[in-house]
């Protein structure tokens, strides 16, 4: 069988060609050419139709889907259905076993499927032994963190170069007036005042800032853009 790494679902010899070139997938298999791809596929002896479910029941987990190591196996007799949450297994209750008094606990199993599509009922594997277990709560909360932290992560603008002229300072023509200058000096120049100096200078300073960060919202869009464009007044 085949297995599409990014999409993890399993394949067989007649979709893994539509799939890779249906799917926004990221490698160029599109140019392949059909001839090739099921020779290819006759050498490797891929097969053209999927597994039935007898055939997958209780084998070694398949190298590529997901595994559900917490899957719930309905006991009723002759049933053994397999879902991933209590939700669907109470929905499966009140659709096949209607009237039968739904168990507070369940046995537990670990499942695959091959897709999410037509081929999304849950079999039994045997989960192999690398399959990661965090000991304690702790760690899932930090994986749960990392995730989150990856899943929402925005690249921070990095300027590679500290004397890269952008286009405000090339139009301000900042670089030019401090050339030459003492930079200590400018510095000391544009500091927030200090506690020290002429009375509620400092205050006033940053009452001032405060004003002009409040009344972001309320000033017109016009005005920002125009301070915030790189075609200022010369
Ligand atoms: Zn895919
Ligand atoms: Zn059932």
């Amino acid at each position: 069988m085949l297995c599409c790494a990014q999409c993890r679902v399993l394949l067989t010899a007649q979709t893994g060609l539509t799939h890779v070139r249906s799917a926004a997938h990221t490698v160029p298999y599109a140019r392949l050419s059909e001839d090739k791809y099921h020779n290819v596929c006759n050498e490797l002896g891929i097969r053209t139709d999927y597994p039935t479910s007898q055939e997958l029941d209780g084998i070694e987990a398949l190298s590529g889907l997901d595994i559900y190591t917490m899957a719930l196996i309905c006991g009723v007799d002759g049933c053994s259905m397999i879902f991933a949450s209590r939700g669907a297994m109470r929905k499966h209750y009140d659709v096949m076993h209607k009237g039968v008094p739904i168990p507070t606990i369940w046995h537990i199993v670990s499942a695959q499927r091959l897709d999410n599509g037509s081929h999304k009922t849950y079999f039994r594997v045997i989960e192999p032994s690398y399959v990661f277990r965090p000991v304690l709560n702790k760690d899932w909360i930090d994986i749960l963190d990392i995730r989150i932290d990856n899943a929402m992560k925005i690249d921070p603008l990095f300027n590679s170069d500290p004397r890269y002229l952008n286009a405000l300072l090339t139009k301000t023509k900042w670089a030019d007036h401090v050339k030459g200058h003492d930079l200590d000096e400018l510095h000391s120049l544009v500091r927030l005042p200090g506690a020290e100096e002429f009375p509620l200078l400092k205050e006033t300073i940053e009452w001032i800032f405060e004003v002009a960060m409040i009344s972001i919202d309320g000033t017109p869009a016009i005005i920002l853009q125009r301070l915030n464009t790189k075609e200022l007044a010369p």
